[in-house]
């Protein structure tokens, strides 16, 4: 058998994004995929333009609608709206249509991909990953990226992420037409769902219709009674929207997401926005960010996998420490939140900022901080 330098454990937007900056440098890698691809995928599909930075190929064409408006409403009423402009606009794109293009871009760097790959044991023996297949079938790396999504069983495994796992159910689905959703625009409805919030989003004569709930996660979601509620809203009947529900990973504290020859990506990392389920900016950042530490380890530098936990950190956990604090306050008093942090002037602004990639919630809790202090 021989031995490859990374094995990518799925085929999702962190793996394939990996795996694309790895094999464009070369390294010898192999992305090993459950499934077989092109199925539609459980997501809402919007991301910051400030994912572009991190990929040397245009990722506009494959976008579906580029969002200028931000509509919030509370129990259909209560509407705000928030123009977005600025550098980073949000953008809404089809999963499936994502991952299968960072997977092409992988694939013509010279990437291999095994699907039907069902990982069921990963072992190190002397400083060799096993990677071995339900089907009996076996991979050789030198060092190994989970990439597997919300379900992985690897951090426990070895010892990665955070101490407690923190869960959001979430449900989104898609209708075949626009309704009365506006062009370049993306609503979000704070009042209808317990500890969370409801979305429409516009794709190509489709739209995406989601929600989720952050802070209790053990009972499911009543998806039919909120389809039910918010539906009408935009011109639609619940009887359309085809969709799945699925236990989504968040943010939960800092940790470490590197161990030696071994490195956690995207929802196994527990990247994703405790306040609004953003993951994909994490997924591709992670995968960006751990292949270039991965480069310097596969090259001799036996010491700088840390240097991913700790720019993962900097760039993503810090925010997400004060995106945590936001959402257990914010969902648990959702009504006082709407009309205190949504409704002030300034405040659709920059939660539109947030979506955009233009801030972060460090830089939002460091305004109010100074302006209570100015205030004082
Ligand atoms: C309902 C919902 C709506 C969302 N909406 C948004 C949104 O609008 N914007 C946003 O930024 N984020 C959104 N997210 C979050 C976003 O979808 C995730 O953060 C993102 O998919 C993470 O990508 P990933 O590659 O880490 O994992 P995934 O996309 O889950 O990919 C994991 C891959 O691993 C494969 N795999 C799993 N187990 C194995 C195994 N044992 N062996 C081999 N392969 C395996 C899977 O088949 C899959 O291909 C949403 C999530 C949900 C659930």
């Amino acid at each position: 058998m021989t031995l490859i330098d990374v094995a990518i454990i799925g085929g999702g937007a962190s793996g394939t994004t990996t795996a694309f900056h790895l094999a464009s440098n070369s390294k010898k890698v192999c992305i090993l995929e459950k499934n077989i691809f092109s199925s539609e995928r459980i997501c809402g599909g919007g991301m910051s333009a400030a994912v572009q930075n991190w990929f040397p190929f245009k990722l506009l064409p494959i976008v579906d609608e580029v969002i200028t408006n931000v509509e919030f409403s509370w129990c259909n009423t209560d509407k705000v709206v928030a123009e977005l402009s600025g550098s980073s606009p949000f953008w809404i794109v089809k999963r499936e249509k994502l991952d299968s293009f960072l997977l092409d871009q992988a694939l013509n760097s010279g990437c291999n991909l095994l699907t039907t790959f069902k990982v069921v044991d990963i072992k190190k023996k002397s400083n060799v990953w096993h990677i071995t297949a339900l089907d009996g079938r076996q991979i050789e790396a030198r060092a190994v990226v989970i990439a597997d999504g919300s379900q992985s069983p690897w951090p426990k495994t070895f010892n990665l992420g955070p101490t407690q796992q923190k869960f959001a159910s979430t449900f989104s689905g898609r209708i075949k037409r626009r309704g009365n959703l506006r062009n370049e625009t993306a609503r979000f409805e704070f009042g209808l769902v317990k500890n969370g919030f409801a979305w429409a989003f516009p794709l190509d004569n489709e739209v995406n219709i989601g929600m989720g709930t952050f802070l209790d996660n053990k009972n499911s979601l009543p998806v039919n009674e909120i389809l039910k509620s918010f539906l009408p809203d935009l011109c639609f009947d619940p009887s359309e929207v085809i969709g799945h529900e699925k236990k989504l990973r968040i943010w939960n504290g800092h940790c470490k997401l590197n161990g030696e020859g071994i490195l956690l990506v995207g929802d196994a990392a527990s990247l994703c926005d405790p306040f609004l389920a953003e993951g994909l900016r994490p997924a591709l950042m992670s995968g960006f960010e751990a292949a270039k530490s991965l480069i310097y380890w596969l090259d001799g530098e036996v010491n700088c996998l840390d240097a991913y936990t700790n720019t993962m950190q900097i760039n993503w956990g810090n925010s997400m420490a004060w995106g945590k604090r936001i959402s257990q306050v914010f969902y648990r008093f959702p009504k006082v939140g709407y009309q205190l942090g949504v409704k002030r002037p300034t405040a659709p602004k920059r939660i539109a900022q947030i979506l955009s990639g233009e801030m972060s919630y460090e830089d939002i809790a460091k305004r109010v901080i100074k302006r209570l202090l100015f205030q004082n």
